[in-house]
């Protein structure tokens, strides 16, 4: 296939589904992670569970970016903004998840902070090199797909001695995330959230292979087949992941063979590991905290770091308790467990991190209303 028209044929989707309807054995189940929230939009947006037999189920993940960002990440950007008189560049899915307080950066924006939506880490730094006489700050977020254009920018702060420039680096890792995931008591104790396989990231593992994967397949028994984010390629994973069920085999499978080789792109790699280095530990909404899971920068690059900078204190706050987002991204609960869920919390009005993203398996549930009538979780 060559467009991607072509993967979202509806008679081929309808074939897909014809085989896994042939193959999924009536007398299991069958409980599958998308890992990632690109999958989850996917799933909602074309409709897949409907195509699926009642006894294979998806479990959304903790794969959206500013889902798993905790609210004291956000209180710092916001207090560099409104205490420090910052330039603060950022994402524009960032400038709504709540924050402590009631807050959110758009919300600092309309109080006079200068905030400002940026598509890449470039266009923060060519603000910078804009206002010489301001401090200008990246708030950096997401898994691996946006950590290798982050590690560029703090490259050429530092070619270009830019002083005036510092990245506040939230970037995550996804495999620390699956492990945490793995271990958790609703896996391995209570059996309440059962995983038969993951559908592994699409962008993420352009750039660190699928090779990462083969731990999880090896240690845990769990298959995992990465997929594109086309609706044929989500339907394809899951024959795949039927397949692999049935058949009792636990390997790495790659349906995404068009952008996403073994080994992954090393020269991004190679640059990561050249600006960041590993965090002992780091809070993630929904998980708590995970050990090794996210990057911190190298001391070598740390005038640009904003935490050395602005001499930066990480303040952990508990989520809204009302908002059951942190049981959706574990996979424990599902978007319309919650009370709040298209009353209260709406994408207008998003109470927890899950509504705000189209990445969100709130925010897709509500946006397509799938809602209405998928089946219970457990
Ligand atoms: S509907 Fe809103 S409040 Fe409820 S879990 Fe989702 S984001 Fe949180």
């Amino acid at each position: 296939m060559k467009y991607v028209d072509e993967f979202r044929d509806g008679q081929l989707a309808q074939g897909l589904a014809a085989a896994i309807r042939g193959e999924a054995q009536p007398e299991r189940r069958y409980s599958f992670m998308e890992f990632c929230g690109g999958h989850t939009h996917a799933i909602s947006r074309y409709g897949i569970s409907d195509l699926l037999p009642d006894n294979v189920r998806m479990i959304h993940g903790p794969g959206c970016p500013v889902c798993v960002l905790p609210i004291g990440r956000v209180d710092l950007a916001i207090e560099l903004a409104l205490e420090q008189g910052v330039i603060l560049c950022t994402y524009g899915d960032c400038l709504r998840v709540p924050a402590s307080k009631g807050r959110s950066l758009l919300k600092a924006k309309a109080a006079g902070g200068d905030i400002r939506m940026v598509y890449s880490s470039a266009d923060a730094l060519r603000i910078a090199q804009e206002n010489p006489s301001k401090q200008v700050v990246f708030f950096a977020i997401g898994f691996e797909t946006t950590t290798p254009p982050t590690a560029v920018a703090l490259r050429q702060a530092q070619t270009l001695g830019l002083a005036n420039f510092s990245v506040l680096c939230c970037h995550v890792l996804t495999p620390s995330a699956i492990s945490t995931i793995l271990e958790s008591p609703e896996v391995r104790q209570y059996g309440s959230v059962p995983l038969d396989g993951f559908i592994g990231p699409a962008h993420v593992s352009t750039v660190i292979g699928s090779r990462p994967y083969e731990f999880f397949a090896e240690e845990y028994r769990k298959p995992v087949v990465i997929a594109g984010f086309e609706p044929l390629d989500v339907m394809q994973a899951i024959l795949m992941l039927v397949r692999q069920v049935n058949q009792g085999r636990a390997v790495v499978e790659n349906e995404f063979t068009r952008a996403v080789s073994r080994d992954g792109n090393l020269k991004a790699q190679n640059l990561v590991a050249d600006v960041f280095e590993l965090r002992r530990e780091f809070e993630w909404r929904g998980l708590g905290l995970v050990p090794y899971s996210a990057l911190r920068i190298r001391k070598e690059y740390a005038a640009w770091d904003a935490e050395v900078r602005f001499q930066l204190r990480y303040q952990s706050v508990p989520d809204n308790r009302a908002c059951a987002c942190g049981a959706i991204l574990r996979g424990v609960k599902h978007p319309r467990d919650c009370k709040l869920f298209g009353t209260v919390c709406t994408p207008e009005n998003p109470i927890g991190s899950c509504m705000v993203s189209s990445e969100g398996a709130c925010a897709a549930h509500y946006t397509y209303g799938r809602y209405k009538d998928v089946p219970a979780v457990g």
